[in-house]
């Protein structure tokens, strides 16, 4: 049986969180009998709990401390920042040195835009929802801005995920995202998810899959007629809808199509940017060059919350020319490009180039994936291992010859989370009961296999309990 939760004591401060913490993306009633997982601390790969337990991070949190759960040159950093300046906004023209100096970082570092020259500036938020919601209010603004008033619909992707603010969460494609929320609001569509392994058609090959991805975007276009879609919102790589890797030739054959109207790609790069798919951005990994790209996350390796929006020259002209008409762009966040927030992003930009991010996650990144497969290829509960550079999941399966799921009311990924404490491991498990792994991108061989291993032994007890 799935491990039984430990009674709440009277007055414990897992009482008292249940007591007064209502908390995100959980069941709320189920968490009042549960209580909480409290963590008390965290060291490089592994954080441990109140009651002292370790627990190696299989998803670096929430896909995001890049660096792990300790870093004293971040700790530095802030604490420097903080005695020097430790708020100041960047409004009507106000500036500050990290905002300066994080915004040419990562101009430096981005990938190229549509039509291949260097992107351009760079608008700070504080988290990924907000960096998306900025960048589809960047777009009707560029198209009000540029004459094109009908050019307002947006795409993305069933099981993308893009947030959860009102449009963010209009983009996500995740019914739960949805239901009882009234969304999504009107003029967003979901296209194809692009998962071979269960939305590949029989004698299909990947390439064809990849056409018929596209093929379907193009079609949605025309449904709703081209002077009307203005954008497409995708992950390189889709993280939170259950890690999937698109088929081979997907990226150009979308981006074909988008290109074809005219409709801009925006790169949601919260998951996917500095290094967990083995190039610095998930758009390097599947040559894809977009008009605008947001991240958050591991731009400050989850240290403090700050998000990024990096557009293309020909967003920017837009912008400027219909802030000029107006009078100002009236868009931003008290706290966007918070000069502790941007100062600890500094640094965690410049670890990541000292320490080579992109070839570590180049060498332990192939070694996870294969550890993966070794463990779990042929387990009999599982029916795909999949991923690239330092993401992946493994699908739980009670039928893996036939592609089958477990009823979601079963919650068979929930329950294996619970083994994974069990055995001092902190899983994630995504719709369709694929578990997720993202670790901190700074984990070595020998810590991917203790992951492995203890992963492995959450998965046979779970085996056992079902047979
Ligand atoms: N985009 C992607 C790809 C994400 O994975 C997430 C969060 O997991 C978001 C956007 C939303 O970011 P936040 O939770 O910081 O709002």
């Amino acid at each position: 049986m799935t491990p039984p939760a430990t009674p709440i004591r009277a007055n414990s401060p897992a009482a008292r969180d249940v007591a007064y913490a209502l908390h995100p993306y959980t069941d709320l009633r189920a968490h009042a009998e549960n209580g909480p997982l409290i963590i008390a601390r965290g060291e490089g790969v592994r954080v441990y709990d109140d009651q002292g337990r370790d627990y190696i991070e299989s998803i670096a949190g929430l896909w995001c401390a890049s660096l792990g759960f300790s870093n004293d040159r971040l700790v530095a950093a802030a604490t420097k920042q903080m005695k020097e300046l430790p708020f100041y906004h960047a409004f009507t023209g106000r500036s500050h040195g990290p905002l300066i100096e994080l915004s040419e970082m990562l101009v430096e570092r981005a990938p190229l835009a549509n039509g291949g020259a260097a992107m351009s500036k760079v608008f700070f938020a504080n988290s990924g929802s907000e960096a998306n919601d900025t960048a589809l209010k960047m777009i009707w603004y560029f198209n009000n801005a540029t004459g094109r008033p009908l050019k307002k619909k947006v795409i993305s992707r069933v099981k993308g995920y893009h947030g959860v603010t009102i449009a963010a969460a209009s983009l996500t494609g995740l019914p739960a995202n949805h239901k009882l929320f009234d969304l999504p609001i009107a003029g967003i569509f979901h296209t194809t998810t692009p998962h071979f392994y269960h939305e590949g058609q029989e004698g299909e090959t990947e390439e064809a899959f990849a056409t018929r991805c596209a093929d379907d975007l193009e079609a949605l276009i025309l449904r709703e007629g081209p002077d009307t879609v203005a954008a497409m919102f995708a992950e390189p790589v889709m993280g939170a809808g259950g890690v999937i890797v698109p088929p081979r030739t997907y990226w150009a054959k979308m981006q074909a199509v988008l290109r074809k109207y005219d409709v801009m790609l925006v790169a949601d790069e919260v998951i996917c940017g500095f290094g967990r798919t083995g190039s610095y951005w998930g758009c390097q990994t599947f040559d894809i060059t977009p008009d605008i790209l947001t991240c958050a996350k591991a731009l400050s390796s989850a240290f403090l919350p700050i998000s990024a929006v990096v557009v293309s020259d020909r967003v920017f002209q837009g912008l400027a020319d219909g802030s000029k008409t107006i009078g100002t762009f009236g868009h931003g966040f008290t706290y966007s490009g918070h000069p502790v927030a941007a100062a600890v992003a500094v640094e965690t930009l410049k670890i990541y180039d000292e320490m080579d991010i992109v070839g570590h996650a180049q060498r332990v990144g192939p070694y996870m994936q294969a550890a993966l497969k070794a463990r779990f290829g042929a387990h009999p509960l599982v029916g795909e291992v999949r991923g690239i550079g330092m993401v992946a999941a493994v699908e739980l399966s009670p039928d893996p010859a036939g592609r089958k799921n477990f009823d979601p009311a079963a919650k068979i990924g929930p329950r294996l989370v619970k083994y994974g404490e069990k055995h001092g491991i902190i899983l994630r498990s995504t719709p369709g009961d694929s578990i997720a792994i993202s670790p901190p991108l700074v984990m070595v061989e020998n810590e991917v296999d203790e992951m492995v291993e203890r992963f492995g032994r959450a998965v046979d007890d779970l085996a056992v309990e079902l047979r």
